[in-house]
């Protein structure tokens, strides 16, 4: 494929855009500044890609990715206040139309996924698929048993017809519980726990089905494996 080609391909922008940036020197192949755009390369004979100075390793079509959300950021294409979190990934990923797997709210931490493959985005929102979403979260006042109970048996939040009961909810810490839940409905985790006579100061993502975020940086991000991905399902 022609190296303009693939640089598009991988979210440099527009066709001539890519051919400007090969022209001007900007793109480094395997070691050596390559000035022809027409330039025929095979993506398996790139050993190092480099553009203006970066090094870029070449996303596969789908590609699916995880970050590890810090607080501040919003979940959104057009955020209202505050920074949106395609701002911690490459323009290039955002340029081939990655999108989030379902929303954290912007004080919530932890595993966000992400995909430019539509159906598998459509797939792991939709509420018939239950993919359950396991939470830390930080209480304001203690833990207690009655909290834990009610959790896991369920409670009826404003607007909803029926109760949600969380499918796991452990004590970890005085003001500490892991709670898991499948459905995804608004401020789902935060209005649980009020409902249930406590509130959440803080809240963390730690998994989603099989997929955990381990010890991934805040505020970073990684491409999944084969294997986490086939596990997702
Ligand atoms: N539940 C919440 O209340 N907020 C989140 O960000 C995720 C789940």
């Amino acid at each position: 494929m022609e190296l303009y080609r693939l640089l598009q391909q991988q979210g440099f922008g527009s066709r001539k855009e890519c051919r400007k940036l090969i022209e001007y020197g900007l793109v480094d192949l395997n070691g050596d500044t390559e000035y022809d755009w027409r330039r025929d390369v095979a993506p398996a004979d790139i050993r190092l890609l480099q553009v203006d100075g970066e090094p870029w390793t070449l996303l596969p079509e789908p590609f699916y990715l995880l970050l590890h959300k810090p607080a501040g950021y919003e979940t959104s294409h057009k955020p209202i206040h505050n920074p949106s979190v395609y701002r911690l990934l490459p323009q290039q990923m955002v340029n081939l139309g990655v999108s989030a797997v379902g929303r954290l709210d912007v004080d919530t931490t932890g595993l966000l996924l992400f995909s430019t493959d539509g159906q598998f985005v459509h797939a792991l929102t939709s509420p018939k698929k239950d993919v359950p979403k396991l939470y830390r979260v930080t209480t304001k006042h203690p833990v207690s048993a009655e909290l834990l109970q009610r959790l896991r048996e369920g409670v009826l939040l404003h607007d909803e017809q029926e109760t949600l009961a969380a499918d796991s909810a452990e004590q970890v810490g005085e003001n500490l519980l892991d709670m898991a839940i499948t459905q995804g409905k608004y401020h789902q985790v935060k209005r649980m726990v009020a409902a249930a006579g406590n509130r959440v100061e803080q809240l963390h993502r730690l998994a989603l089905g099989s997929l955990a975020l381990g010890d991934l940086p805040e505020g970073e991000w990684r491409l999944l494996s084969a294997t986490e991905l086939a596990a997702l399902g």
